[in-house]
């Protein structure tokens, strides 16, 4: 999907005055089309695709890709629940996750399945639910990620069991007699797509040390652009030469191996925009910077001062003077790190747009902003609530799907000792 506006002007401003700012927006028709994509993965003998659901866990978007025929990867017992409590069936939920819960059991007899992605966790699980059918992911020795925050594969990462512990792998289980029926590899979000194909060519391999498993899951990581600079991973090209290894695999063994995908990114991030107001205007003398200040930030949109990442902004004047102008847009944070507009790449170094001349009280629109937006942010930072999240359905509907937070939401869990 290329970068595009999401909204028009008049329903910018409906959504405006109905919700207030600052808000995200979702398109449903822009999800469902993304789903059918995912779906339409290049497979040799069957295919599930997961959503990644870490980037966007709003029930209503579990809702709409679990009708749409997606499945899920949960990254901690909490996300599990949390699609479990959406309405999504305990089988469509696989967990991936860094920190094994406490309450695994519960979720394991609810009916979720399970990568192991330790040696410890292997072990735990055995010791639990001994004779049970899971999979384990690999650290495949190779990883890439758009920034060095994203890369999880390789010496550095700690995601995953190192390869090279395979005979280790095959201990635990023989003892806890393990059926591993599943091989699972994520090297990382905005990967290389060569180095992707490669990792999958590695994976592919590391199913003949495992006579059991019947299914290979290459996890997620396809980039999309969010700016016309940046070029996003086309599924069917990046996919092609891993059916036909899949297929090689299957003449040589026999074995006809089932495929998953777990898509973030590709499935919401440019499926969503944050709609925001400019709520002043300052600027730093004549050989200064002239700055946008929106009622936004770091609070709903980390990834700039996170990663560097870069996102559209689409102003909508109300007056339009027909001039442009170099803007830097800043957050509403006391901090000069919440920066919208840093360099590419560069969450510290300040750049600028150029944009249609703006007034105060205009609307503002961030796109890019489905994946990792609302899902991660500095939430509560300056004691802002977390802002509202609309849905607009195919007829071009929206939909409250989350409510602006209230103050009393944000200290209800404080507590003032005797005597304070
Ligand atoms: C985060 C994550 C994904 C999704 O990554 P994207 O870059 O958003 O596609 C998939 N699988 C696992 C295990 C993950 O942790």
């Amino acid at each position: 999907m290329e970068p595009t506006r999401l909204l028009s002007s008049a329903l910018a401003r409906q959504i405006a005055a109905d919700f207030g700012t600052p808000v995200y927006v979702y398109d449903q028709t822009a999800l469902e089309q993304q789903a059918r994509a995912a779906l339409a993965f290049p497979n040799a003998f069957g295919l599930t695709a997961r959503f990644a659901m870490k980037a966007l866990p709003n029930a209503a978007i579990l809702r709409t890709f679990d009708r749409a025929g997606l499945h899920f990867d949960a990254s901690s017992g909490y996300e599990a629940w949390r699609a479990i409590k959406a309405g999504v069936a305990a089988e469509k939920i696989s967990l991936s996750t860094q920190e094994l819960p406490a309450d695994f059991a519960a979720l394991w007899n609810a009916g979720i399945t399970v990568n192991a992605c330790s040696l410890h966790q292997l072990d735990t699980i055995g010791k639990l639910f001994p004779g049970a059918a899971i999979g384990v992911r690999f650290n495949p020795g190779q990883g890439s990620g758009g920034t060095g925050k994203t890369n999880v594969g390789g010496p550095d990462a700690s995601f995953g069991i190192w390869h090279e512990h395979l005979p280790a792998v095959q201990e635990i289980a023989a003892r806890h007699q393990l059926r591993i029926v599943r091989i699972h590899t994520h090297i990382g979000s905005g990967s290389d797509p060569l180095v992707w194909q490669q990792v999958s060519r590695l994976s592919l391999d590391l199913t003949r040390h495992f006579p059991e498993v019947t299914t290979l899951n290459l996890g997620g990581g396809y980039k999309v652009a969010r700016v016309a600079e940046e070029k996003g991973t086309d599924l069917q090209t990046v996919g092609a030469p891993i059916k036909e290894a899949f297929a090689k695999l299957a003449e040589e063994t026999g074995r006809q191996l089932h495929l998953e995908i777990e898509p973030g990114t590709f499935l919401v991030a440019n499926c969503g925009a944050l709609l925001a107001r400019v709520q002043d205007v300052v600027d730093t003398g004549a050989q200064g910077r002239r700055f946008l200040k929106l009622d936004t930030g770091m609070t709903e949109l980390l990834r700039p001062s996170l990663y560097g990442a870069q996102h559209p902004i689409f102003l909508f004047p109300g007056n339009d003077t027909g001039r442009r102008q170099d803007y830097v847009v800043v957050g509403h944070c006391c901090e000069s790190g919440d920066l919208v507009t840093c360099a590419p790449g560069e969450p510290e170094t300040i750049s600028s747009r150029n944009l249609p001349e703006t007034a105060i009280g205009d609307l503002c629109l961030i796109g890019g902003t489905g994946a990792y937006c609302s899902a991660m942010s500095t939430k509560n930072y300056n004691s802002f609530p977390e802002a509202a999240e609309v849905l607009v359905d195919t007829s071009s509907q929206p939909h409250l799907i989350r409510r602006r937070q209230t103050l009393e939401q944000i200290t209800q869990n404080e507590i003032l000792p005797a005597g304070f």
